[in-house]
């Protein structure tokens, strides 16, 4: 559980209620406390509606929230995207298959990507063995869809890249194929 932020005062106001209400349909396993009113106490909608805790109130939530008041308080403009990343992964038994596929985008879509190395080993915070695509952001869409019918069985790792690496892998992440789990500490995760 996690401190996530504290409404003071006069919390319970049209507004305040509203986005209280938002918060615990879509994520039930959120905790609002009332240090005054209860030491440690759940809240529902409608006794959040009747104005139940007043005063000081703190909301416990798991991390899960902290995304939920990302996209639902402030937004994040596609601007601050300054390209992409499309990562093919493999291994020893996909190996060749990685090879030939890396052949053919630099046959077809050279124009489009820089190819990076051939890594036989993960690498950073990929748990498989991958090369990377480096795709500016007018060219994202031609090759995106070219990745998605052309991959085969390769599963392809997709991401922007901004100011906040963590963000990119962990929460804005696109999957091609078949999704895998990243070694976010790398990341700082
Ligand atoms: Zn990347």
């Amino acid at each position: 559980m996690q401190l996530l932020f504290q409404l003071q005062k006069a919390w319970n106001t049209t507004g305040q209620v509203r986005i209280l209400k938002a918060l615990i349909a879509k994520h039930p396993d959120v905790l609002p406390v009332s240090p005054r009113a209860t030491p440690a106490g759940t809240c529902d909608a409608a006794s959040a509606s009747r104005g139940g805790f007043r005063g000081t109130m703190s909301i416990r939530a798991s991390t899960v929230f902290s995304r939920f008041s990302r996209t639902t308080m402030s937004h994040s403009n596609p601007a601050d995207i300054s390209g992409w990343h499309a990562h093919i992964y493999f291994d020893a038994a996909t190996r060749d298959a990685a090879w030939a596929l890396r052949e053919t985008i630099a046959e077809q879509l050279s124009h489009a990507v820089q190819i990076g190395r051939f890594h036989e080993r993960p690498v950073g915070p990929h748990p498989m063995w991958s090369y990377q695509l480096a795709i500016p952001s007018e060219r994202f869409a031609a090759v995106f869809a070219w990745l998605v019918l052309n991959h085969g069985a390769l599963d392809v790792f997709v991401h922007p890249n901004t100011d906040d690496a963590l963000r990119d892998h962990r929460d804005a992440a696109v999957w091609i194929g078949h999704s895998h789990t990243l070694n976010l500490v790398a990341l700082g995760g």
